[in-house]
């Protein structure tokens, strides 16, 4: 559904605001930093096979650079992947087999459920509140379900799609349900760096150090470039070798060009500096898209505050809650902004009075003009004679 939003929206020759994408701004690409390491570290080593669990050299600038955050780690934990995705393709290949009980969000990143999916996992849907997961809600759910779950995917800090952190107190619970019931967390995590306001909370290595269940997945793609394909996972070493065996048979190595570029990027000193420049920039785009939602439609939806990521979650209220979001999605397409429907985020597909939007890769004043077409796209779908239309709109789903 996500990919049947964005070819639509792909397909599109009209000016669009781009709400829907969670790709950072293209302005926060540091092309020309790339451009300088590529010109002077690219060589010969750069085009032959490189080690399955990643380019020596990356995984000591990573381990160097990660030593100075809330989340240090060591070299016999990581394995650098092919971005984020490939890390939660290796968690899921290793712990899920058919028929298997995962706990997932809802909402969540779809791609992460199906990932799931795909090894056969039945999923089970947990809501989430303000402070994320609904901890408490799982032992219940759980119970219902007749046995307990393979593994609990979550992502801890500002949740795509919904932008809420999950609370110190709530991480510690999880914990320890899943050492009571000896399942894995698989703690994805692409956006912790882009804190902008409030306060850090402990991750899941930090609250639970050299935890063998938990399997946590991190990515390049959103603090760097999402076409570099660099991520990480940082695991307990006896599971390091299973994903590496995974990933040999996978894809033998990550691209190393790639790896080289990020590993130089961090070596000499850019990675803070970038860091501190793109969350400035994500934080403003976050306040300019809050005040315009808010004077726009104040009384008419409800939205999240994120403390950093890319995405804020809206949901209709009022009459309004009568439209669907993936009704709306077309007709926002003709008046030129883009979202994601709610319902393209839960497996089950619950959530069509939401929306996902990313504040990250829009200027402030194309925020303003993509919530302006927003309002009237929500204006005209109030008179439009199929408010609930999603079937008319099938083809979205
Ligand atoms: N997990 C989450 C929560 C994400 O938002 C994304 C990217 N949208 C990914 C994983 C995948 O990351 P990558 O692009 O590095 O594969």
């Amino acid at each position: 559904m996500i990919d049947s939003s964005t070819s639509l929206l792909a397909s599109q020759r009209h000016d669009i605001v781009r709400f829907a994408m969670g790709s950072p701004a293209n302005e926060a690409v540091p092309i020309d930093l790339f451009r300088e390491i590529a010109s002077s570290r690219l060589g010969a080593d750069s085009f032959t096979y490189g080690a399955t669990e990643g380019e020596p050299e990356l995984i000591d600038a990573l381990v160097d650079y990660l030593s100075t955050t809330s989340e240090p780690t060591a070299h016999d934990r990581v394995v650098i992947t092919a971005g984020g995705m490939q890390g939660l393709d290796l968690a899921c290949k290793i712990f899920i087999d058919p028929g298997d009980l995962v706990v997932v969000e809802s909402p969540t990143y779809t791609n992460g459920s199906a990932t799931a999916a795909s090894y056969g996992a039945e999923l089970l849907e947990v809501p989430l509140d303000a402070d994320g997961l609904v901890v408490d809600a799982l032992p219940e759910l759980v119970s219902a379900a007749g046995r307990t779950p393979k593994a609990i995917y979550v992502i801890p800090n500002f949740q795509n799609p919904s932008g809420t952190t999950l609370s110190a107190k709530r991480r510690e619970m999880l914990v320890k349900l899943a050492h009571d019931w000896n399942c894995v967390i698989i703690d994805d995590d692409p956006y912790g760096l882009l804190r902008f306001s409030g306060e850090d909370v402990p991750g899941f290595q930090c609250i639970s150090p050299l935890d063998p269940l938990i399997f946590s997945v991190r990515t390049f793609s959103k603090i760097l470039a999402p076409g570099l394909r660099v991520g990480w996972v940082d695991v307990d070493p006896e599971i390091r070798q299973y994903v590496i065996n995974a990933k040999q048979a996978m894809d033998t190595c990550t691209n190393v060009p790639a790896q080289q570029l990020v590993a130089e990027f961090i070596k000499r000193g850019y990675l803070s500096t970038h860091l501190e420049r793109i969350r400035f920039v994500y934080s403003e785009r976050k306040s300019a898209m809050k005040h315009s939602l808010m004077r726009s439609l104040g009384s008419r939806i409800t939205i999240t505050d994120p403390e950093g990521g890319f995405f804020l979650w809206l949901t209709l209220k009022g009459d309004d809650a009568a439209i669907s979001s993936t009704a709306l999605f077309e007709i926002a397409l003709a008046e030129g902004v883009a979202f994601i429907p709610g319902a393209a985020l839960s497996p089950s597909g619950r959530f069509d009075d939401s929306l996902r939007l990313c504040f990250a890769a829009s200027t402030p004043s194309r925020i303003q003009t993509g919530v302006e077409r927003l309002t009237r796209s929500l204006d005209l779908a109030r008179r439009a004679p199929y408010p609930g239309g999603a079937e008319r709109h099938g083809s979205l789903t």
